[in-house]
């Protein structure tokens, strides 16, 4: 099937997630198999178009005008083999039809915050997860990669080592992938969730995150969102209206409890939702709304968190609810610092922390994160795509990879895609 402008259903079908400039495509390949997409590929390079792909919709940063979009949201089947402990993830999949798929054998995979993201589109980006700190980057658990280059060749990434270094974590640059092999992981239950403690009451909240994420273990994977709140429904009644920071905590095995004892010690929160979850409740920790949205975001990847610098974020980031930033601090370090069994394009391993600063809305405020990234400037050591809402400039996308990679991955979308036919949310 392939739907034009004067479609029903074109609306539909290229609006995802992310709602600042979605795509304007001629002709949209709704897919719901490899063979489809075959299709639509090859459509494309007849016809001379481009190329764009799109799953649930969260990494879109510039929508295409004209061109092929191939929306893989209904191929999203997951077939999951619990010997071996892996799973085949479709192009469309969500990380919550993955979770739908391995929970009922105690498996999880290494999914995000949010369980409505495309668990493709999150594992090329490198994919920091839950239990990111016990078993690394999703990138560093994909055992093979299927995907149908812009030339129209079916291929399989593993059988050109260049090709499977460069997909685990140089994005959707190379080939329109139509399934990946990942690892599962024995998850029975985890002790997660938030405290949302009150930064006027408890001004010093993310200070002691910051010390505690010191004395923690790899298997407490844990992040502090400063996010100003809006007074308006659907957020819970105790939240509305304050300036939050919101400590999100997912650890694996038993003493969780204990381990969070120094975070309980900071006060009263106004909402605590820690406690024991399955693993198909784990968007509860972030508890992220799943309403379609607009947004643009700035990510760095630092070598330590400054507390003079930490102590600062409230007051750059708002409080005024409509010109606000939320600044998510997600801490590293564990099992992201080591390299994997298979070497692959995810870089700055020696990362300590990443910090996201997101703007929501139509507006841009370039000011504001010059204002809030620049006393972070000196212990920069490159940025993370995944949380990188904006499109990039080539010197700016270097820095998201380790020293001679990016030339690397260029000369490797040179390789694959020598007309630039396919267009990725950073585009090489
Ligand atoms: C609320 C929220 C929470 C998030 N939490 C996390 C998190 O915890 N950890 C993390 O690492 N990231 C996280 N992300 C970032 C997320 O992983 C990226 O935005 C990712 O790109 C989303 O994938 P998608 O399928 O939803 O997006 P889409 O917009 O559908 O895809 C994004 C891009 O990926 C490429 N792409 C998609 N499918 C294919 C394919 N089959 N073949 C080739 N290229 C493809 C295309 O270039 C496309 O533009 C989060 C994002 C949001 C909005």
């Amino acid at each position: 099937m392939m739907l034009t402008t004067e479609s029903n259903g074109y609306d539909e079908a290229r609006l995802g997630f992310q709602r600042r400039d979605p795509h304007r495509p001629a002709v949209i390949f709704p897919v719901t198999s490899t063979a489809e997409v075959e299709d639509a590929v090859r459509y494309a390079t007849d016809h001379d178009l481009r190329i764009a792909v799109q799953a649930a919709g969260h990494g879109l940063n510039a929508g295409m005008d004209g061109g092929v979009l191939i929306a893989t949201g209904a191929f999203n089947g997951v077939r999951v083999d619990a010997d071996r402990k892996t799973a085949w993830v479709e192009a469309g999949a969500t990380w919550r039809d993955v979770i739908e798929a391995t929970t009922p054998y105690g498996l999880a995979p290494l999914s995000g915050s949010l369980p409505g993201v495309g668990a493709i589109s999150y594992t090329l980006g490198g994919g920091l997860g839950l239990m990111a700190r016990r078993h690394g980057y999703a990138a560093d658990h994909v055992r093979r990669i299927e995907l149908i280059t812009p030339d129209g060749v079916r291929r399989n990434a593993e059988d050109d080592p260049d090709l499977f270094w460069a997909l685990r974590g140089g994005g959707g640059n190379f080939g329109v992938v139509t399934g990946i092999e990942i690892d599962l992981f024995d998850v029975p239950t985890l002790y997660g969730g938030s405290l949302y403690f009150d930064f006027t009451e408890y001004p010093d909240a993310a200070e002691v995150w910051r010390e505690w994420t010191r004395t923690v273990p790899e298997e407490v994977t844990s992040a502090v969102a400063i996010v100003p709140i809006p007074d308006i429904p659907p957020v819970p009644a105790p939240l509305r209206g304050k300036y939050i920071a919101q400590l999100q905590l997912a650890i694996l095995g038993s003493g969780g409890e204990d381990l969070i004892k120094p975070l309980r010690a900071i006060g009263q929160p106004v909402l605590d939702t820690v406690g024991e979850l399955s693993y198909a409740e784990s968007g509860k920790i972030f508890a992220e709304p799943e309403r379609p949205d607009s947004y643009r975001s700035r990510n760095v990847l630092l070598s330590d968190l400054d507390p003079k610098a930490l102590a600062t974020l409230p007051d750059l980031a708002g409080p005024d609810a409509s010109s606000m930033s939320v600044i998510g601090i997600r801490h590293l370090g564990g099992a992201l610092s080591r390299p994997p069994a298979v070497p692959n394009a995810v870089g700055h391993r020696e990362a300590a922390y990443a910090l996201t600063v997101l703007q929501p809305g139509e507006a841009d405020r370039a000011e504001q994160y010059r204002t809030i990234l620049e006393p972070w400037r000196e212990i920069t050591v490159g940025r993370l795509l995944n949380f990188t809402f904006a499109v990039l400039s080539s010197d700016e996308l270097r820095e998201a990879f380790d020293p001679g990679d990016y030339d690397r991955l260029l000369e490797l979308k040179r390789r694959y895609d020598p007309d630039g036919r396919l267009l990725a949310n950073h585009q090489l």
